[in-house]
């Protein structure tokens, strides 16, 4: 049976493990930061690239690679953001490093702007953690006061500062070039890619590295244990651990620590050490795999995947929890956030919910999304409360056809991609919602 492996969370959860950073140093806090700066910000820059670590926050790319697109030396300012913004639906993972251990954020986060020549970083955080960024802004008192941050840092010759600016409260923001905007003081409207990468013409069109809270921390372990240690965490190509939330009709929801890979998605649900099985001896319907724009997955069913060179057939269940596996069999795990759907929901009503969701989120600079995201939601919403149109599952599917691949951000695919996965995989529940609706109305 898998267990948790605690490498983030190691001192988290720990009897008398505080915020304070005495506490901190006495389980060997900013030993990483002491072993880096001993070194160059290229063997850092090398090592975290060798690590294979990829971001924690949705995409899953290499940090490592979106660290080697900024060029030394820079005739601009670099910035590094940290996003902590962490808003997709079904994700808590970052806010419990905040609250637990704001320590190791912010030593990930000097070792960081140290190895890409930054003097300035901000970490945002979503608007609603008012106590998170009280934590932070303690933490990075004390950080300051105890030589960890400002001029000179540790007699390096470096100087950092790192600031917290609270978000303003919409999904959007976190989308790293909103995010920018946001940060600029503007309204979070995301920027075209490209030419606004935000490595190249990033934070006041300088380049910026924008990195999830999780990504981050896992900077400080891969100084102090090497590359090498680090990328045998895991499983190939998936290398590290990852904070899985775990949410939904699941007897024992929460956050789990384990190694990329080494759990499967029925292991994560059913055993005793993660979800515990299903509620109230429900069966398991479905499986939304990385935070609520991943595209959902049916219980039952089997996909082909690729393994030694040959195709094999791998059950829902035995799908192992990792980003290429995921993305093998059609989605994603995102922002890590799994949300398990039993067989007595209604699956078209947990549609409209996530629907209503991104209606609501949508920036509204592009049509498509603007109007389509509102369109599917209203659809949803006929359908869930008797008043369904003969041709509302089918129009579902057309909308979010054209909105995809046709918006300036991936908002556009985390809105579309629920609606055509829901209605492709549950079809007949959909087309019955239209069916009896009609009857009534007739
Ligand atoms: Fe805004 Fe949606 Fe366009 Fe993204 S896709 S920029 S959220 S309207």
């Amino acid at each position: 049976m898998p267990q948790e492996y605690k490498l983030l969370l190691k001192n988290a959860d720990a009897p008398g493990y505080g915020t304070d950073l005495a506490c901190y140093e006495r389980h060997g806090g900013y030993d990483g930061l002491r072993q880096a700066l001993k070194g160059s910000p290229e063997a850092v820059r090398k090592a975290v690239l060798d690590s294979g670590l990829r971001g924690r926050g949705g995409a899953g790319f290499s940090c490592g690679l979106k660290w080697s697109f900024i060029r030394h030396p820079n005739a601009k300012p670099v910035y590094l953001i940290c996003n902590a913004d962490e808003s997709e639906p079904g994700t808590f993972k970052d806010r419990q490093i905040i609250y637990k251990d704001p320590h190791q954020l912010l030593e990930g986060m000097i070792i960081a702007s140290w190895a890409n020549h930054v003097n300035l970083a901000y970490i945002y955080i979503r608007g609603e953690f008012t106590e998170g960024a009280q934590i932070l802004d303690a933490a990075l008192a004390e950080a300051r006061k105890a030589g960890y941050l400002g001029k000179d840092i540790l007699g390096s010759g470096r100087d950092l500062e790192i600031h917290v600016h609270r978000g303003a409260g919409a999904y959007i923001c976190g989308e790293e070039t909103g995010l920018i905007e946001s940060l600029e003081g503007k309204r979070a409207y995301p920027r075209i890619k490209p030419p606004y990468y935000p490595a190249a013409l990033g934070l006041y069109m300088c380049p910026t590295i924008v990195n999830n809270v999780e990504t981050l921390c896992n900077v400080k372990h891969i100084v102090e244990m090497g590359a090498e240690a680090f990328a045998k965490l895991g499983t190939p190509n998936n290398t590290g651990t990852r904070l899985v939330c775990l949410s939904g009709d699941v007897k024992q929801p929460g956050y789990f620590e384990i190694e990329t890979g080494k759990a499967t998605l029925g292991e994560l649900i059913h055993d005793s050490n993660f979800g515990g099985g299903i509620r109230e001896g429900n069966g398991l319907q479905a499986i939304i795999p990385g935070g609520s724009s991943s595209k959902v997955l049916k219980a039952g069913e089997v996909y082909s995947v690729k393994r030694d060179d040959a195709m094999v057939d791998l059950p829902l269940e035995d799908v192992p929890y990792d980003f290429d596996t995921l993305m093998e069999i059609g989605t994603m795990s995102g922002s890590g956030a799994i949300i398990v759907i039993d067989d007595s929901r209604d699956i078209v009503e947990c549609l409209a919910n996530i629907a209503e969701f991104y209606a609501h989120e949508s920036c509204g600079q592009c049509t498509p999304c603007r109007e389509g995201a509102l369109w599917m939601s209203k659809a949803l919403h006929r359908m869930t409360h008797g008043d369904a149109r003969a041709e509302d599952a089918a129009q579902l599917t057309h909308i979010a056809q054209n909105i995809q691949g046709r918006t300036i951000c991936a908002f556009g695919e985390a809105c579309a991609w629920p609606v055509l996965s829901f209605v492709e995989k549950f079809e007949d529940q959909f087309e019955a919602k239209t069916e009896s609706e009609a009857v009534v109305n007739e």
